[in-house]
Parts: C-alpha cells; sequence; structure tokens
C-alpha cells in the first residue's frame, strides 16, 4: 500500500505542480504568537476602523437604502469571488450554463480584483507555491517581524496586484492581444490621444490637436516607451523575447509571423 498524505478539504484544490520542490519555504518553523496577535491586529482593526469611518463621514448613521445597497453588492460580489472566479473558474468544481457562467463573471467582476483571467492565473500560482516563493498571496514573504508583517498583509490582500511574481520570471506573455502586438497598451493608450485630435476638430484651430498623437506617438515608439521596455525585456527574458520580437509587431496589432 502506498502511504498517504492526509488532505483537508475538497478535491477541486489545485493539484501540486512539479515545480513546487523547488521553490523555497517562506517560514519554516510555526509562527511565532507575536506574529499571530499581529495579524489578527491587522484583519481586525481596519474593520473597526471603517465602523468607526460611518458616523465620522456620512454624518450620523446609515439608512435602510445605504444598508440594502451594501448588502446586496456585498452578496453578489462576494458570491462572484468565491463561487465564480475562485470555485468555478480556478478550481472547475462544477458545471455551470453559459448564462450561469456569464453571471458569475459579471459578479466577481464587481468586486474589482481584475479580469477573472488573471485572477484564476494568480490564484492557481497562490495554490501552486502556498507559503512559497511565488506565491502571490503569502503574508509571510517579507518575514515574521511585526513590520515584515504589516508589510506582507498588505502584498499578500493587495500589493500582489502591482507585482510581478518570480514564478513568470523569464517568460514571456504572447497570448490574448499580446499575440498581435508587443506593447498592446501603448497602442490603445495612443488611439485615446488620436480621439482627443478627433474631438477637437470640431473647434476652431481643433486640428492644431494633431500635437497630442503625434508627441505622443514619437515619445512611444522612439524616447521613452517602447524602446526602454523593450531593453528592459531583452535584459530579464533574453532570447526568449528575441524571438517573441521576431514574429510579432512592435505596435500596430497585426497577425504573428512564423518563427524561423
Ligand atoms: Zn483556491
Amino acid at each position: 500500500m502506498t502511504p498517504q498524505i492526509a488532505t483537508v478539504g475538497d478535491r477541486s484544490e489545485a493539484p501540486a505542480p512539479a515545480s513546487r520542490s523547488r521553490s523555497a519555504a517562506l517560514i519554516e518553523a510555526p509562527q511565532p504568537t507575536v506574529a499571530v496577535i499581529a495579524l489578527w491586529a491587522f484583519v481586525v482593526i481596519p474593520f473597526l476602523a471603517l465602523l468607526a469611518a460611518v458616523p465620522v463621514a456620512w454624518g450620523w448613521g446609515l439608512s435602510y437604502v445605504d444598508l440594502s445597497i451594501l448588502a446586496v453588492g456585498y452578496v453578489l460580489a462576494g458570491f462572484g469571488i468565491t463561487v465564480g472566479f475562485h470555485r468555478y473558474l480556478t478550481h472547475g468544481a462544477f458545471r455551470a450554463s453559459r448564462s450561469l457562467r456569464i453571471g458569475l463573471v459579471v459578479a466577481g467582476s464587481l468586486a474589482i480584483e481584475g479580469s477573472a483571467t488573471q485572477w484564476v492565473a494568480d490564484h492557481r500560482r497562490h495554490h501552486a507555491f502556498s507559503d512559497r516563493e511565488g506565491d502571490p498571496h503569502s503574508p509571510w514573504r517579507y518575514g515574521q517581524s511585526i513590520r515584515g508583517l504589516a508589510k506582507g498583509l498588505f502584498f499578500a490582500h493587495c500589493g500582489w496586484l502591482l507585482k510581478r511574481e518570480p514564478s513568470n520570471r523569464g517568460r514571456v506573455c504572447d497570448a490574448g492581444l499580446w499575440r498581435y502586438s508587443r506593447h498592446p497598451n501603448y497602442f490603445f493608450e495612443w488611439l485615446v490621444w488620436v480621439a482627443y485630435f478627433v474631438f477637437a476638430l470640431a473647434s476652431p484651430w481643433g486640428w492644431l490637436a494633431i500635437i497630442g498623437p503625434v508627441s505622443i506617438l514619437w515619445l512611444l515608439l522612439r524616447v521613452t516607451g517602447i524602446p526602454m521596455a523593450e531593453e528592459q525585456s531583452l535584459r530579464s527574458r533574453g532570447d526568449a523575447f528575441r524571438r517573441y520580437q521576431q514574429t510579432t509587431s512592435a505596435f500596430i496589432p497585426w497577425f504573428p509571423k512564423r518563427s524561423t
């Protein structure tokens, strides 16, 4: 009989990938009491502060309309994240009809935790690297001092939204819009400036607004935008990025060339 490690929880949690053994554990020993107390304080005090903010910011309290909007919004967004993004999209815990699927994604998006795709990618990474290097939701990444925990707690909740993960090191994103352009974000930002120019045409001397899109285009293509971003990508991603450059349009989205 093969020995098995008992697992708690449902089987829908993502299986551990082979790479788990390669990344370092962020904590080895049990957490010290002071760390646990600090964690509780970080969880409870902001919530109490929120309650205290109600009379301060609104005058004296909330009406039933306010409370109903809060309750409905909270439940919708909460189920959207826990049932939709987490159980359904990340772990495939159940099957859903097309309309339920769309409803869950819309509800989850109300929580303003980013796109469903990004959320699922981050959460799968969290399961793959739990409390190890590469886990976006571990509060232990900055050590066990109070300061480290405060930083870690912030990172686990919000900071991960802003930072690239080490498990992505050396990899090039060539999916979605990035399949057609190496810098679709710059391209669409530029289109916004083109739109200002078009609006401006309605007024006398409006054509002068052409300065906007032209100067932004020059900055993006020649000065700060693409040159600097690509320099950085070549340094951090090397050949993988060089191959990407050969096949994919730099700016205007276009079909990728076959790599040679
Ligand atoms: Zn999960």
